[in-house]
Parts: C-alpha cells; structure tokens; sequence
C-alpha cells in the first residue's frame, strides 16, 4: 500500500523546506511534503466494504470483528526546524481498548487515559519493514489524532523519532514520493 500525500508546506521563512532542486528529476519542486499519510491499515481490502463484521472510516478500522485498529501519526523532529515530519499510519487495539477509545472519542477524559500498546499496521517501504514493530498510542485532545510512540529499538524509523530527521532526509523521502 503506498501513502497518500497530504498537504505541502510552503514557509518562506524556512528556505530549506520551501522547495526542493530533486535528484531524480533534475526540476525544482514547490513546497516539501512534511505529511504522508496510509488509508488503512495494510491488512485492508476493499473486499471487507462488503462484510457486516469489518469497516474502515477516516479514524477507525474493524476486520472481521476481530482485528482493530486506530489512525495514528508518527512524528519525527526535524533537526533544527520547529515542525514536524509525520507518518499517518495505523495501530492495532486490543477490543477493550478500541471501545473505550471510541466511546471516549469526543470526551475530555480522553486526555487522562493512559497509553495503549499497539502493533503498527503499514508497511512503510522507504525502512526495513515496519509492519509490526511495537508502539503505544497516545491520546491527545479530542479533534486531534492520537501519537505514537515507537518501542525504542534499534529499527531505523524508531531511531529516527527519538534522534529526528535532517531536512535532507525529508527531501529524499519526497522525491522517491514523487517518483516511484
Ligand atoms: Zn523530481
């Protein structure tokens, strides 16, 4: 499953994240996607549209009534920027905690729950494979998608969110976006 580009930002007080000269192309490119984000969890096909046990909306995911899953952002520092890279990804939920979470949805009480481990469910293609890897999700105001944080591991993209990422590397991962 490849990630959907969400929005570009243009920030002319920020010169290095305003547009990139691509190494693949050789053109420039307005603006530096600082947001991917997946529609499902990897383990989604559009066959389960069909199924009274399954469903998939912008937040939430069933398969068969027995699989659960959350819409969640993985975000990385940028070194020496005040934004954010972010993976819209998916996570696993146990049963109690999927319905708690959705009947906390819209509750300020949200914000005191503790965290809730999770398997991340999309295979990120620009790492070793990610499917899988261990995280806790975080919940944040209501409005606002829930954060992980990876298990700190040595697998690069947990590296990369305790270390960041060189606005270099958000270019890179822009241009094999852009291209592939
Ligand atoms: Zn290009």
């Amino acid at each position: 499953m490849l990630p959907t580009l969400i929005k570009t930002v243009e920030n002319a007080a920020m010169p290095e994240l305003e547009g990139f000269q691509c190494h693949t192309c050789g053109k420039w490119h307005e603006g530096l996607p600082l947001d991917y984000a997946y529609d499902a969890p990897d383990y989604w096909s559009e066959s389960l549209r069909s199924d009274a046990d399954s469903f998939l909306n912008a937040d939430f995911c069933v398969i068969k009534n027995k699989d659960f899953f959350v819409r969640c952002l993985i975000e990385i520092p940028i070194i020496g920027r005040h934004e954010f890279f972010r993976w819209g990804v998916w996570s696993t939920l146990s049963k109690t905690n999927f319905d708690r979470l959705v009947d906390l949805w819209d509750n300020p009480k949200l914000l005191d729950e503790p965290a809730y481990f999770g398997w991340l469910s999309n295979s990120i293609n620009l790492y070793p494979e990610t499917l899988n890897l261990k995280t806790n999700v975080h919940s944040r105001n209501i409005g606002e998608r829930p954060y992980l944080v990876l298990e700190p591991t040595d697998h690069p993209l947990s590296i990369e969110q305790r270390s960041g990422m060189m606005p270099q590397r958000v270019r890179e991962i822009a241009e094999r976006s852009l291209h592939r």
